[in-house]
């Protein structure tokens, strides 16, 4: 197949007021596997209909191969879509959705349209489904139709429209994994939209986090989840705890945190976050609970607290912790036989500063994280 790099400049859009997509500037290379993940509402179908065609910008400019496609209808972009619903007729049986549009005599090269559908359903393990309706066929083999229905046209460009949402976890890992291992064989650019971070950090090559209809930070899937650039990323990525205080650079690289809630924190920093009003934040897995009259080990930073409340949840023990007048959340991992640390015990809390996150808070907000 023919894959496409898609570059879009400034893109600006709005259905009336307010505006749904601003300043966004995106890059996917050829053959990529591109995810686009955000909470509910913050553009992401909308980036999506906009790259396709199916909605003009209002401001900037899209290239495919660096062909500007303003003037393209979407037919012309040669753009398969799947739709968030699978949008399949059901009345016609699956071969005749896949074949919806291309009369039977009309031939790609050498291969009629009727031998590229039964190679899809080969390539997509539905061949037996070939006479069925779509009521008769499970999600993931519906799933399959519509991705089939997509690429019969042989675009150079697979846009996918959350299709994992409303199937449960064992089969949308199946269908993610199923998702990767077709697009690889396939080597088609591909754009997937998701609001389930599980879903594109699993299969992305790279993904960009949309929040309030801009691109917040793109990288791959370990820097996003490693290293959030701003608060609002870090929430989306699953931090949860966060701790207001106020940064201050020392002297030998060190940088010093003073909250009202943990005291005064040091630890050593290479890069040299903005000096001020700051949030710390850690992820729950990153803190260790431990007795309160633990050995201290200097590597780490410990604060004192209370335990709140605890909650089994099989693999881990979820803790609320009172720090101050700040909580936090602790996930530890559950040993065969071990009982959680009830409520009202002072702990100390544990945890590696080079794991925290330090986010400017107030203008400039956003920090240089790696790709
Ligand atoms: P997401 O895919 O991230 O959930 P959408 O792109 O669907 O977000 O929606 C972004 C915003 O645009 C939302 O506020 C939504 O209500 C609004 N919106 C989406 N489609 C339309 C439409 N056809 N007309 C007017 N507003 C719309």
């Amino acid at each position: 197949m023919n894959s496409v790099r898609i570059e879009a400049d400034n893109i600006a859009f709005s259905y009336g007021e307010p505006r749904v997509l601003r300043d966004i500037n995106l890059s996917i290379e050829a053959c990529e596997l591109f995810a686009v993940v955000g909470p509910s509402g913050s553009g992401k179908t909308t980036l999506l209909r906009v790259l396709a065609g199916l909605e003009q910008p209002s401001h900037g400019s899209i290239r495919l191969n660096g062909v500007d496609v303003r003037d393209i209808p979407v037919a012309g972009r040669n753009v398969g879509m799947v739709f968030q619903n699978f949008a399949l007729w059901p009345h016609m049986t699956v071969f005749e959705n896949i074949a919806f549009g291309h009369p039977s005599a009309q031939s790609s090269g050498t291969e009629t349209v009727e031998a590229r559908i039964e190679k899809l359903l080969a390539i997509l393990d539905i061949a037996e489904t070939k006479d069925a309706r779509p009521a008769q066929l499970s999600i993931g083999q519906q799933q399959r139709v519509a991705l089939a229905r997509a690429l019969v046209h042989e675009p150079r460009l697979l846009l996918l429209d959350d299709p994992f949402s409303n199937v449960e976890q064992e089969l949308r890992k199946q269908m993610r994994h199923d998702l990767r291992t077709l697009q690889r064989k396939l080597g088609i650019t591909t754009i997937l939209v998701t609001h389930a971070l599980e879903d594109a950090l699993s299969i992305a090559d790279r993904l960009a986090v949309v929040v309030h209809g801009t691109i917040r930070q793109i990288g791959s899937p370990t820097a996003i989840y490693d290293f959030p650039n701003s608060i609002d990323v870090a929430r989306f990525v699953g931090v949860e705890n966060f701790l207001a205080g106020t940064l201050r650079h020392v002297e030998r690289q060190m940088i010093e945190f003073a909250s009202p809630d943990i005291g005064t924190l040091r630890w050593p920093m290479h890069d040299r976050p903005a000096e001020g009003p700051s949030m710390l934040s850690v992820r729950p897995h990153a803190l260790h609970l431990c007795p309160i009259d633990s050995f201290r080990d200097g590597r780490y930073s410990w604060i004192e607290g209370d335990v709140v409340a605890s909650e089994f949840l099989g693999e881990v023990v979820r803790y609320r912790i009172a720090i101050g007048n700040a909580e936090l959340s602790i996930k530890q991992p559950h040993y065969l036989g071990a009982t959680a640390t009830p409520a009202g015990t002072p702990v100390l809390i544990g945890f590696d500063p080079s794991r925290a996150r330090i986010f400017p808070v107030g203008k400039n907000a956003d920090i240089s994280t790696p790709e």
